[in-house]
């Protein structure tokens, strides 16, 4: 098997988590969620979770060579590499760093995949999610502060990776079915 890398972004709500989900799953591919990772942390009290959790819900970043550390030693373990990424890399910090594990790991970015929603649709995702899912970090006030720490942290990833050539933008409105399609369109 080839080492594959695809990238989900998009702002918070735009249903990265979703979408990563089920492509993982149809392409072979393993999920990395950073977002998952730290959650998984902060329940077992571990010592990142335990640095994490007041930074995750206030909707600010966890600094990046945690983030990094964390990724490169799920990635250790996997040859080829086939992973889906979902909400890493979060900062242009981020995305050199990945540039040179997936180099020593004899990969590179293979596609990122922008999903696309208008802003008021996002807010009302994430508060119906809040209902439904309890996150701490899905509060009107924490919600706004992270599409700002998006707007101004991960979208400069856009022209990142579109000066590469492996930028695709699709729209993330509609069905969870008829996203991933679209998805798998590009991605072939
Ligand atoms: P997510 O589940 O991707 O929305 O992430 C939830 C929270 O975890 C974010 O608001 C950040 O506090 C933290 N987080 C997740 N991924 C990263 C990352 N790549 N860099 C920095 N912080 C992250």
């Amino acid at each position: 098997m080839q080492p594959e890398v695809i990238l989900l972004m998009g702002p918070p709500g735009a249903g990265k988590g979703t979408q990563a989900s089920a492509l993982a799953e149809r392409r072979d591919l393993r999920k990395l969620s950073t977002g998952d990772m730290l959650r998984a942390n902060v329940s077992e009290g571990t010592d990142l979770g335990m640095r994490a959790k007041a930074l995750m819900d206030a909707g600010e970043l966890v600094p990046d060579d945690l983030i990094v550390a964390m990724v490169r030693s799920e990635l250790d373990s996997m040859r080829p590499v086939r992973v889906l990424l979902d909400g890493f890399p979060r900062t242009p910090g981020q995305a050199e760093a990945l540039d040179g594990l997936l180099a020593e790991y004899g990969a590179e970015m293979t596609a990122a995949v922008l999903l696309d929603v208008p802003n008021d649709m996002l807010v009302e995702r994430l508060l119906k999610r809040a209902a439904e899912e309890g996150r701490t970090d899905d509060t009107e006030e924490t919600i706004r502060h992270r599409m700002s720490v998006y707007e101004k942290s991960t979208r400069p990833l856009i022209d990142f990776y579109a000066e590469r050539g492996v930028m695709h933008r699709v729209s993330g409105v509609g069905a969870v079915a008829e996203v991933t399609s679209r998805i798998e369109e590009v991605l072939d």
